[in-house]
């Protein structure tokens, strides 16, 4: 036992299985305080997230107090200068788990110098992820720019180190305060009111985390490969809030579903490892954060138009399936994968809108907003990405939504307006042409673009390039 502090730095990691820092710092202290850096700036435009967090502070808060480790929240315009101060102390060991963004990868190497400068023990660990950004690569030592041959290295390199000795977190003697200016979970949450819909659908927990797999893996892996593309069914595991905060570990998942020889089992782990993928890109080609992975589209000629900006983020645009989508995002703080591609294809493709437009709002409305799924995902409908969609295929949210919302569920349940519109004229109710169901232009908007022409004006906009 070591007789000073355990301090573990908590970002995206509010679990105890798995939480390699927490066990660690656990074992080697009788007292341990666990803290989170709340930094205002960084959540600015990520509302969503801010419920998330502050739900998440306040269940994990009294988890950990059940061990005797105190959760404290502490305010900070600058991580630099936080820990600068803390380093004064000495009287502490640092331990905690690494996240996969450059800029922290980057902040990593700051403390490691400064905690070796000062005397400082710590213990830095694998954070939520299968393998090491760093881990996995080419023969040739260079990244992986294409999917399939990635996460076939990936699954190789992974399954050669496990089985992994599991350790578990251990009750400390004693429960102290350590910060002598901490700020109340509630203050981080955001005040305006709409995230009240939230509560009703998600609870962020480790338990529920591990219960939904559990249920997921119990009802929908077997038709996983299939159901996941219908928005209006439960064919997803909607886990991706809890991986984003870390409630439950990838290797978890990993270690759940490989064992079972069900068909989707093999096509849900490679949606994790997608997620593996666009850590390992934008580490490698961090310029990709906020400029196109293909340089070629940085003379793209994406419009500006806020009507169209504005009509896209309401739900407006007179495309039913569409406007489903961005209404199901605006009310649950999440929207299925399938539904994101057409949305996302319809900003950039159909309103000619730079992909970063719709990369903010999705950060500001997503609960599983992380940098790399976002902004890979909206690279990959762009075009621009790395092993991206192809910008001259273009979605059309007319046959998108016959083909994955045949009995159109999905958008009567988000575009309550067109609950009486006849099924075959849900995904096209412009030629519906009853003004006694449905009024266009005042019950529910007429399409703000033709979809052929919008279509032909984005093939000639590529050809530019
Ligand atoms: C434009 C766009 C933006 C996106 N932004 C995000 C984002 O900010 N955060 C985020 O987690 N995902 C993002 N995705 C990926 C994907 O849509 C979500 O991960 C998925 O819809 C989450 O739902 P689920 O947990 O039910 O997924 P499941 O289908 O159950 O998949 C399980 C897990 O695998 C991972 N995963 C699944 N699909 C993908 C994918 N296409 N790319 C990378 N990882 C995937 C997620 O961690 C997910 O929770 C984005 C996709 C697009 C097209």
């Amino acid at each position: 036992m070591l007789k000073n502090i355990g301090l573990v730095w908590l970002k995206d990691d509010f679990r105890i299985q798995k939480n390699l820092a927490l066990i660690e710092a656990s074992q080697n202290h009788d007292q341990v305080i666990a803290f989170f850096l709340y930094k205002n700036k960084k959540f600015q435009n990520q509302e969503a997230q801010k419920w998330w967090v502050c739900q998440s502070l306040k269940e994990f808060r009294s988890k950990l107090s059940k061990f005797n480790i105190m959760l404290e929240v502490v305010e900070t315009d600058s991580y630099k200068s936080f820990f600068e101060k803390l380093f004064v102390k000495k009287n502490f060991s640092l331990y905690w788990n690494k996240t996969y963004e450059p800029k922290y990868i980057e902040f990593d190497d700051f403390l490691l110098k400064n905690l070796k400068i000062n005397k400082i023990k710590f213990k830095v660990f694998k954070g939520n992820i299968l393998n090491e950004f760093n881990e996995v690569k080419k023969n040739d030592g260079t990244p992986f720019k294409v999917f399939t041959p990635f996460w076939r290295s990936a699954e190789k390199f992974y399954l050669e180190k496990i089985p992994f000795k599991q350790k578990s977190i251990t009750k400390c003697k004693k429960k102290i305060s350590y910060f002598k200016k901490t700020i109340n979970e509630k203050d981080i949450c955001p005040k305006k009111n709409w995230f009240k819909k939230f509560e009703k659908i998600w609870v962020p927990s480790e338990e529920i985390a591990l219960k939904e797999l559990k249920n997921f893996i119990k009802e929908g892996l077997e038709n996983y490969s299939e159901a996941r593309n219908f928005p209006n069914i439960n064919g997803t595991s909607k886990l991706s809030p809890f991986i984003k905060h870390g409630q439950i570990h990838v290797e978890t998942i990993w270690e759940e579903c490989s064992a079972i020889k069900k068909n989707g089992a093999t096509k849900f782990l490679a949606e994790i490892g997608w997620r593996e993928f666009n850590h390992s890109l934008i580490n490698y080609f961090p310029h990709m954060l906020n400029k196109n992975y293909s340089k070629k589209f940085d003379k793209f000629p994406w419009q500006k138009n806020s009507k169209f900006l504005s009509a896209w983020k309401k739900g407006m645009t007179g495309y039913p399936i569409v406007d489903a989508g961005m209404r199901e995002l605006y009310s649950t703080g999440w929207m299925h994968n399938r539904v994101r591609m057409i949305v996302g294809s319809f900003l950039v493709k159909h309103l000619l809108i730079n992909w970063k437009e719709g990369e903010k709002h999705f950060r500001n409305c997503l609960l599983d907003f992380n940098e790399a799924n976002n902004v890979s995902g909206w690279q990959w409908v762009a075009g621009c990405g790395a092993d991206a969609a192809p910008y001259f295929r273009i979605f059309n949210p007319i046959l998108q939504g016959e083909k994955f919302d045949k009995e159109g569920n999905y958008v009567k349940k988000w575009v309550p307006e067109l609950k009486s519109v006849p099924k075959n004229f849900l995904h096209k109710p412009w030629e519906l042409k009853n003004e006694n169901i449905l009024k266009l232009g005042v019950d529910y908007p007429s399409p703000i673009v033709n979809h052929e022409q919008a279509r032909l004006k984005a093939l000639a906009a590529f050809k530019k390039i």
